[in-house]
């Protein structure tokens, strides 16, 4: 069945309330999966907390999460996610302090082939990133599914690994290939910083990423 992936929405309302619209005009659609940063930046994390927890299927904590939770170290942050962590966490309900206090940051998703996760298979509370073949190919020791899901750098973008071994990097659509596996960073809803001030999302309808 098709699904979606969505990431990074940021606490932007707008964004996440029109890519939900998008992914409910496509019918078929069986189940959304988030893969992190609900929060941070934006100005309204609570409801995009429901959201998230009303719409998506997982729901992953990203290090944005982490930062407004205090499990993770905020001081390699810039002077804007900080200031916006530190609001996060003085206006946040205590509900949602607990919901992001139960968000996992990985999901094996067996029966999809699939894994998901805010930044990267083989460690994903360092928020390492995957910019480069290289960090992909290093990344595809670290997971035995056909395809990991991932978002944190907010630039969307598929790494294949075929059987021989090529690692190819695509932007946009292609057609999935049943002997490679893929990386696919969805991008974000909330704060793109791809040059495309669009908000983006993964639509895998079984033949297509
Ligand atoms: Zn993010």
């Amino acid at each position: 069945m098709p699904y979606a992936v969505i990431s990074d929405v940021h606490s932007n309302l707008s964004a996440l309330h029109a890519v939900l619209k998008d992914i409910e005009r496509r019918q078929e659609v069986s189940a959304v999966y988030f893969t992190g940063d609900v929060v941070g930046y934006g100005p309204k994390p609570d409801e995009c907390i429901d959201i998230i927890k009303e719409h998506c299927n997982i729901c992953l904590a990203g290090n944005h999460d982490w930062a407004v939770i205090g499990y993770t170290d905020i001081s390699y942050f810039n002077e804007n996610a900080l200031k916006a962590s530190l609001w996060t966490r003085s206006v946040i309900s205590d509900e949602h302090i607990e919901d992001i206090t139960n968000f996992k940051i990985i999901k094996k998703m067996p029966d999809l082939n699939a894994m998901f996760v805010h930044s990267t298979p083989d460690a994903p509370e360092d928020w390492k990133y995957i910019f480069t073949t290289s960090d992909a190919e290093h990344c595809f020791q670290h997971f035995d599914h056909q395809f990991c899901f991932i978002g944190h750098s907010h630039f969307p973008g598929i790494f294949e690994k075929k059987a021989d071994g090529d690692i190819v990097e695509y932007k946009g659509s292609i057609k999935i290939n049943e002997t490679s596996r893929y990386i696919i960073n969805s991008g974000s809803v909330g704060q793109p910083r791809d040059g495309d001030p669009r908000a983006s999302y993964v639509y895998i309808n079984g033949d297509f990423i």
